[in-house]
């Protein structure tokens, strides 16, 4: 009997995660990648960081040619799929082809959301590397760079551009930047941090309208109105459904998927950002971060190279702004009456935050400290009981927590 061949419809991190994954895990028949993006997989989080800054493409691509050719992975860029036919085990693409497919990964990612009547050669969005160079072009001294929202995305982007030497000028609803995310003390730290950098924060009042002037974009707030050059719309991503649609799969916010990536349809799969996954801590929930999507991706491969396995990790993040990197673990779990305990000084952008339900760590996020996060993680892993005094107290080494119950257990 010939070996199963599986399709990735989005050759994005999914597909590159996956392909490497099902090697890695034994999966024996042909692994073919199918994107419309015109190049190979690249790293998305450099596009609104290095790649933004400086266009470099260290650490870009996400797949050797090589290591693809040696080991059966064929990529075919610049195709689009239409929809999966499960039922004639084929991919059907847009030009009419079809592709062989006993198994699918659906992992066609999301597209920036927009408003109405905001488009021009002057408004962009960032999710492709067209859209990080053509952007880069315009991050020039002297150029005032307008951001309608002020989430992971538009703080990393206005960072980009004043350290390009441009200006930028960040429009959000709250009043202030990333503490829905994050909370309210990181997110001051991080809305200082913009100020004394230079960027013109015009927090806590909606933009009412947005439209081409004689200048450049006019962006009107309860404040005023504000003439920028270019703006880039940063207000989220609407998962990309419409070959799911098409192909029948259950749709809700995003493609419904059980913890073992698995959709409506049995032989087809769905990870990363399309994916709405049936998570063990949190229900149903969709997450935009390349960490899950990688590891959606393996946890597929491992089901379908014979070893099930389902998907439950706490969700890991980071974002950098400037040269100051913040994590964040477990926090799509944190509800409002979770005990945060700070420990450090985020004001001095060296410190964590750590939620605590019934005496155990549901969730951390922090600034410069990579090390507690991986604490963290055990701490929440093993459901280990830790006092809030014990986190907050510098004195108190962060990795005693976890001996202290290995030597109990
Ligand atoms: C600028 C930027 C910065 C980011 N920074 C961070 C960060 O710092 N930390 C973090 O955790 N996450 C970050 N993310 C999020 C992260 O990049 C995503 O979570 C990750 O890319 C999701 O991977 P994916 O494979 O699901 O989708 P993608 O990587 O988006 O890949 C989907 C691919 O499918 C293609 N596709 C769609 N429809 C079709 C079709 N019909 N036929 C063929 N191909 C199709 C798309 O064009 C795309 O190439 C960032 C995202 C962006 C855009």
């Amino acid at each position: 009997m010939s070996e199963p061949t599986l399709v990735v419809v989005g050759a994005g991190h999914v597909a590159a995660s996956a392909a490497r994954a099902l090697r890695r895990r034994g999966f024996a028949g042909p692994v073919v990648l199918l994107g419309d993006e015109p190049v190979a997989p690249y790293d998305r989080p450099h596009l609104s960081k290095e790649r933004l800054a400086s266009g470099s493409e260290a650490g870009l691509w996400l797949l050797d040619p090589d290591w693809c050719a040696a080991n059966d992975v064929t990529l075919r860029t610049g195709t689009r799929v239409d929809r999966i036919d499960a039922g004639s085990g084929a991919v059907v693409l847009t030009d009419g082809g079809t592709v062989p497919a006993d198994l699918v990964v659906l992992a066609t990612g999301g597209r920036p959301r927009t408003l109405p009547g905001l488009d021009g050669d002057r408004v962009h969005t960032v999710r492709t590397l067209a859209d990080s160079d053509r952007l880069r072009e315009r991050l020039t001294p002297g150029r005032r760079i307008g951001v309608l929202g002020g989430g992971f995305l538009g703080t990393e982007i206005a960072a980009a551009a004043v350290t390009r030497g441009a200006e930028a000028v960040v429009f959000d609803l709250d009043p202030v930047l990333l503490a829905r995310a994050l909370g309210p003390g990181i997110g001051a730290a991080i809305t200082g941090l913009h100020r004394r950098r230079g960027v013109d924060l015009r927090l806590g009042s909606p933009v009412t309208s947005v439209r081409p002037g004689p200048e450049g974009v006019e962006v009107d707030t309860d404040a005023g109105t504000e003439t920028v050059d270019d703006l880039v719309v940063c207000i989220g991503i609407v998962p990309d459904t419409d070959v799911a649609v098409r192909s029948g799969l259950a749709v809700g916010n995003g493609v419904d998927v059980d913890a073992h990536g698995r959709t409506s349809i049995p032989t087809v799969f769905a990870a990363g950002d399309v994916a709405a996954h049936d998570h063990p801590r949190y229900g149903r929930i969709r997450v935009e971060h390349v960490d899950v999507a990688q590891q959606q991706a393996q946890a597929i491969a491992s089901t379908v190279a014979g070893r099930a396995k389902s998907f439950a990790d706490p969700h890991w993040f980071w974002t950098d702004q400037y040269d100051v990197n913040v994590q964040g673990l477990g926090l799509g779990g944190i509800r409002p009456d979770d005990v945060a305990i700070t420990r450090g000084d985020l004001d001095e952008l060296d410190g964590t935050v750590f939620w605590l339900r019934d005496g155990v760590v549901v969730g951390a996020a922090s600034i410069e400290r990579g090390e507690d996060i991986s604490v963290a993680r055990e701490l929440l892993d093993l459901e280990i009981p830790v006092r809030p005094e014990q986190l907050a107290d510098e004195s108190v080494e962060l990795e005693d927590l976890l001996e202290e119950e290995e030597v109990g257990v």
